[in-house]
Order: structure tokens, then C-alpha cells, then sequence
């Protein structure tokens, strides 16, 4: 097996003043952390449910920001390269090209979705941002979201999953809507989750509106933010051994080190 490698106490001093915490890694598994600041470079390919989330988004926002869903929807993918539609991140183009060809079938369907939700929907999308990055220096750290639709008053989020309102969709909400009266940018109002993933017969449902859910996601998400700066401060103290705790469940199957843990 290969030895992993550990930083040294400067070098950790000098990532301690460059911590990202994205919106959506906030309270997710600890060890996790660990792997980040020890072995930034060494995750394996994002999974085939990330690529496929990906290549909608990358669609979505095409359409949204050149209107012209017609000719987004007939070539979608000829001037995206894999490694800039996984991030950068793997190097074995057999199995990227693999999960990338079993990603578009579903891809397909996310995006008939999208197109009837869109035809369908009354909300004005004219002035909306589309993927727009937002940051925040808080308590010593730079937590980043990007939001795939806002304006001033209104969120929208689109998910390729299945499963609709789960605790992780509200927390999230609830991080951005936070951030961007943080950040003195918006006084959001209203939510909405846009799922794509569903079939024909669950239409009906393809938008779901979370406003309610406001007040709980909001404190959820801080509660868990405290609690992920300060498992980036416990890291920084670890050299050679594993003293976080793994959060074995689903995600580990997402998670781009799995080949370094136990966890799976
Ligand atoms: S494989 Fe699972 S336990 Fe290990 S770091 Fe990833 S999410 Fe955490």
C-alpha cells in the first residue's frame, strides 16, 4: 500500500490560512477533513452520480445564461473535455469515458425535465444569476457557495436526485440564504428545489417549494458550520495517524477518498 504522505507542521500553518469550506461540505464526514488538508491531491475521479450532476448543471446553466435550450439539447457535450467536466480531478480516461457514457441516459432525462419546468414555470428568470460564486470570511475561515439561480429575493436549486425536502436540501438552503444576507447581497424570501430526476408520473412534484423550511435550515447549517471549523482546527494537529472518526454511510461511496479508508 502506498505511504500516505504527511505534511509537516509549517506546511499545515501555512494551508491554516487558506481554508475553503464549501456550503455543501458543511457538516459532512470528519475524517473527510482529515484527507483534505493531508492528501489535497490525491482523490480519485468524482463518481458516476457526481458527473452526471455535473453535466446537467453545466447544461442548465448553457441554456439559462444563452437562452437556446434547442441547441444546447442537440450537442451537448462536444467542447467539454473530461477532465474539465470532473474538475481537473483522475487521470484514468478509460473509466472516466466509461461513467461518462453511462451518465448520459440519465442526463437526457434531467434535461426533458428541465425543459418542461421551464416551459411551464411563471417565475422570471430574466434577472436571475445563474452559478454565481459567493464568499464569506467568517470565524477565520472563506466559506464559498455558488448558488445555481438567485436574484434578490429568490433562490432556486436544482438536484438530480430522486429523494425530495431531505435534511441535507434544507441545510443547504438555509447556508446560502444565510451567506447572502451576510454578505449584505440578498434578503432571499423564497426557495425553490427543482428536481430533475423524476419520471413522468412525478411531475407534478419537479418543483418543491422550501420556504417553510427556512428557519430550521438556517439553524442547522450554522450549528453545523461551528462544529466542521472546528474539526478543520483538529486536523491540523494530526500527523500520522487517523484520529477523526469516519462517518461510514452512503456518502463514503462519493467520497473521492475511498481508496485511502476503511470507511468502505
Ligand atoms: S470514505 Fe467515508 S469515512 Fe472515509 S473519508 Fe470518505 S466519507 Fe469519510
Amino acid at each position: 500500500m502506498k505511504t500516505v504522505p504527511i505534511l509537516r507542521k509549517s506546511q499545515l500553518l501555512s494551508k491554516r490560512m487558506d481554508i475553503t469550506i464549501h456550503v455543501t461540505s458543511v457538516g459532512g464526514c470528519e475524517r473527510q477533513v482529515y484527507h483534505k488538508l493531508h492528501e489535497r491531491d490525491e482523490q480519485l475521479p468524482s463518481h458516476f452520480t457526481a458527473v452526471r450532476g455535473t453535466m446537467a448543471h453545466t447544461l442548465i446553466e448553457r441554456c439559462i445564461k444563452g437562452n437556446d435550450i434547442k441547441a444546447s439539447l442537440d450537442k451537448p457535450f462536444e467542447d467539454i473535455t473530461y477532465p474539465k467536466l470532473l474538475g481537473g480531478r483522475g487521470d484514468n480516461s478509460k473509466i472516466t469515458e466509461r461513467i461518462y457514457n453511462k451518465a448520459l441516459p440519465f442526463v437526457d432525462t434531467y434535461m426533458k425535465n428541465f425543459e418542461t419546468w421551464i416551459s411551464n414555470t411563471d417565475i422570471d428568470l430574466s434577472d436571475m444569476l445563474s452559478e454565481q460564486k459567493h464568499e464569506l470570511n467568517y470565524r477565520g475561515i472563506k466559506l464559498s457557495g455558488t448558488m445555481d439561480l438567485h436574484d434578490d429575493n429568490m433562490i432556486i436549486d436544482f438536484k438530480t436526485g430522486k429523494k425530495t425536502s431531505n435534511k441535507e436540501h434544507i441545510q443547504q438552503l438555509g447556508g446560502y440564504v444565510w451567506m447572502l444576507k451576510e454578505l449584505d447581497i440578498a434578503n432571499i424570501e423564497t426557495v425553490k428545489m427543482v428536481y430533475l430526476g423524476k419520471e413522468d408520473s412525478q411531475m407534478k412534484d419537479i418543483e418543491v417549494d422550501l420556504t417553510g423550511k427556512l428557519p430550521e435550515g438556517k439553524g442547522m447549517f450554522i450549528g453545523n458550520l461551528h462544529k466542521t471549523i472546528e474539526t478543520y482546527r483538529k486536523a491540523y494537529d494530526l500527523t500520522d495517524k487517523y484520529e477523526l472518526p469516519c462517518k461510514f454511510g452512503f456518502m463514503c461511496g462519493l467520497c473521492g477518498w475511498r481508496h485511502r479508508c476503511s470507511g468502505i
